[in-house]
């Protein structure tokens, strides 16, 4: 904790206080360079010989030499407790030995302050419980060289002044701001949570250039197993699917980043806790996708500090209408956009009105004002929405247009696939406000409502046009669902087993395409773009952002 926040105080808040916790290519090698001493369970450090039993032992160094690993140790002095890798101690002199990955830097100590710091500390500690501790050891696994590092006076301040530091930034309990423009934030393993540069933007201080730090789009993609019948196991590293007269498939664990099981298919007890060690969340859907629950891996997100601000404001506060006033608008012009751009003469008129209810948002009193407004433009939208499908999708459009939007069940066939894809599309939301700590069940927008994920459908909002309905049109105007991938119901019209499977499909290519941010000028997946999303919902309620400001394109 202190060498992290000796590096960045932000990391050392993130990653201690608020429990987050994200690899890149520098922790995974450094937990190698570690695993022998990680492995080991930690021992308390031996007492120091004392003086009487040395010179009984005639002083015999040899005698009293002492190698230990993982050795934890604490101070009350300093209100400090270190894990040393390696001690080393001849009588009472020790020496901690802390390893490192990659070789020794070409730098005037030879190795960075975190890392000098993190030493001093164990050697004060060890000062504290009876040893003298002069200097401490950085190994370097890479170049196998040990560089000594001596605690000399300007080192102990140092060391001392982080400990202080560090206490105080933790019950402080706020968040330090990013660093600016720092190539540290270029290594740092937390980058994709911390958002440095877009937090800065969304704080009103845009840095120079907004850095994209994580990849454009996520290396692990969802999982979905919707054959009836199916069974979900594990074998090895990998989820095992077998489903009666077909070939089984694997998938590995490390390609997962989540699993949705879709009517009645069955999960082994071992893969439940294969998911549940990797972290990997499971969404259960009815057969028509809606979301019925979530197994959450890792127990859920500590960041209890997000959750209770996000309890305080949600519903009752201006902050809470003002967060609202943004996402309808975001989704009303959102609305009107993908009809500007897909209608060949778009009605003025429609288009006018629709900017004028995105307008009128920023205006609105109360939620309820605002449904209103935003219920008013789907009327107008969902009107126009009929005149989109063409080519091989002129078929659905008239049914659609006599029925208008309608759900629960739907009762034709581009209302089946509206509703599947908006259930596809709120379990990504309800995902992603999950991992960033939200409970999402309370939300701003949405009306707390027993079994509702509020948040998640408040975050689904701005990206319904962008996701959900472009998605829709091009299932049908492409010709990738016809009549026969419907079943017709008393009720309704639901999508059959190889519907779903081609609206999943395209659903997956729409969260992976790529879009340039309009506000941060990178390009990144829209799947990348909802928990961007997620992200400045909590930097507006932890006072790192002034507002919610929806994604829009145009
Ligand atoms: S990305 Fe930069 S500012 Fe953020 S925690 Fe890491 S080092 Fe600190």
């Amino acid at each position: 904790m202190v060498n992290e926040f000796v590096y960045c105080p932000r990391l050392s808040f993130l990653e201690w206080v608020q429990g987050e916790w994200d690899d890149n290519l520098d922790t995974i090698e450094g937990r190698w360079v570690h695993r022998r001493v990680d492995k080991e369970p930690a021992t308390d450090v031996p007492a120091p010989p004392d003086d009487e039993a040395s010179s009984a032992d005639g002083g015999d160094a040899e005698a009293l030499a002492l190698t230990a690993r993982s050795v934890l140790l604490s101070s009350d002095r300093l209100g400090a407790i270190a894990r040393i890798d390696l001690l080393e101690a001849e009588g009472r002199e020790a020496t901690p030995v802390e390893y490192k990955r990659g070789a020794v830097p070409d730098i005037p100590n030879r190795a960075w302050d975190p890392e000098r710091v993190q030493l001093c500390l164990q050697g004060l500690i060890l000062r504290d419980n009876g040893y003298s501790c002069a200097a401490g050891v950085l190994y370097f696994a890479e170049s196998k060289t040990r560089v000594k590092v001596a605690f000399d006076e300007s080192l102990i301040e140092m060391t001392q002044d982080a400990v202080q530091g560090t206490r105080a930034m933790a019950e402080g309990g706020r968040l330090p701001p990013p660093l600016r423009d720092s190539p540290k934030c270029v290594r740092c393993s937390l980058s994709g949570i911390c958002l440095p540069d877009e937090t800065r933007a969304w704080s009103g201080e845009p840095p120079d250039e907004v850095r994209r730090l994580v990849p454009a789009r996520p290396d692990a993609l969802p999982v979905y197993v919707q054959a009836q019948g199916g069974t979900i196991g594990k074998r090895g590293d990998a989820l095992h699917v077998t489903v009666p007269d077909e070939p089984p498939v694997s998938v590995r664990l490390l390609d997962a980043s989540a699993l949705s099981v879709f009517g009645n298919v069955q999960l082994t007890t071992q893969a439940m806790r294969a998911v549940c060690d990797e972290g990997i969340p499971v969404t259960f859907h009815s057969s028509t996708g809606w979301l019925v629950g979530v197994l959450n891996g890792g127990l859920g997100h500590k960041n209890v500090l997000l959750r209770v601000r996000q309890h305080a404001v949600a519903g009752a506060t201006e902050a809470s209408l003002e967060i609202a006033r943004r996402m309808a608008e975001g989704k009303i012009l959102n609305q009107r956009t993908l009809l500007r751009r897909n209608h060949a003469a778009p009605d003025r008129r429609l288009l006018a009105t629709m900017a004028m209810h995105a307008r009128q948002t920023r205006g609105a009193r109360a939620v309820d004002q605002l449904m209103g407004i935003e219920g008013m433009a789907a009327r107008l939208y969902f009107s126009a929405l009929p005149q989109l499908l063409k080519g091989a999708g002129a078929w659905a459009s008239q049914r659609f247009a006599e029925g208008g939007r309608n759900r629960r069940p739907p009762k034709d066939e581009v209302n089946a696939v509206l509703s599947f894809v908006y259930a596809l599309l709120v379990r990504d939301c309800n995902l992603a406000a999950a991992v960033v700590g939200f409970d999402p069940y309370v939300g701003f927008l949405h009306a707390p409502h027993y079994g509702r994920p509020s948040l998640a459908l408040d975050l689904a909002e701005e990206f319904r046009p962008l996701v959900g309905d472009s998605v829709t049109l091009n299932v049908f105007n492409q010709g990738e669902v016809v009549e026969k991938d419907f079943v017709r119901r008393a009720r309704g019209v639901a999508l059959s087993p190889t519907g779903r499977r081609a609206v999943i499909s395209a659903y997956e290519r729409r969260m992976n395409q790529t879009v340039t941010h309009p506000m941060f000028g990178y390009v990144v997946s829209y799947r990348r773009v909802v928990e961007l999303q997620a992200r400045l919902l909590r930097a507006v309620l932890m006072g790192e952002a002034e507002h919610y400001r929806a994604f829009t394109t145009r």
